[in-house]
């Protein structure tokens, strides 16, 4: 049978970090701020593959306060996430997300975002959805504090 889960994430836009989405470090005046490399794309993609397992989110996979995961890359966490699955006896089929950032502009590298979600979930990066958008200048987004992600993640599950 089919589950379907949701994630989001967002993350503050600090000075002196830098910026990781999907996988990828893209050359930007600041980074987001986190315990890991706040990469919001992975974390929102791990939470709909566990939201779709019944499973609970990230946060208490990887905790914030736990030293091991300080500036730790966040495709650690979604291979963790692709481990839970094989324990579960599922199979991700596809997952899609959607990246809500003023700036800097993200085309340019969402192939490679796709690869490295791709890679870590053992799947064709056909399966993988990565679009983008801005928040049209209004909110913390639009002033540039921030950057969100949604995802939505389809698991095959014996029952
Ligand atoms: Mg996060």
């Amino acid at each position: 049978m089919n589950h379907i889960g949701i994630g989001y994430d967002v993350h503050r836009l600090a000075e002196g970090r830098k910026l990781v989405l999907g996988g990828v470090e893209i050359p930007h005046s600041k980074g987001l701020d986190g315990h890991s490399d706040a990469d919001v794309l992975m974390h929102a993609v791990c939470d709909a593959i566990l939201g779709a397992m019944g499973e609970k989110d990230i946060g208490h996979l990887f905790p914030n306060t736990d030293p091991r995961w300080h500036n730790a890359p966040s495709r650690l966490f979604l291979k963790e996430v692709a481990r839970q699955v094989s324990f579960h006896d599922g199979r991700v089929i596809n997952v899609d997300a959607t990246l809500i950032a003023e700036e800097p502009k993200i085309s340019a590298y969402i192939a490679a975002m796709k690869e490295n979600i791709a890679r870590e979930l053992d799947l064709n990066p056909r399966r993988v959805g990565v679009k983008a958008t801005t928040n049209e200048q209004i909110g913390f987004i639009g002033r540039g504090e921030g950057i969100a992600a949604m995802a939505v993640a389809c698991v095959e599950l014996p029952k």
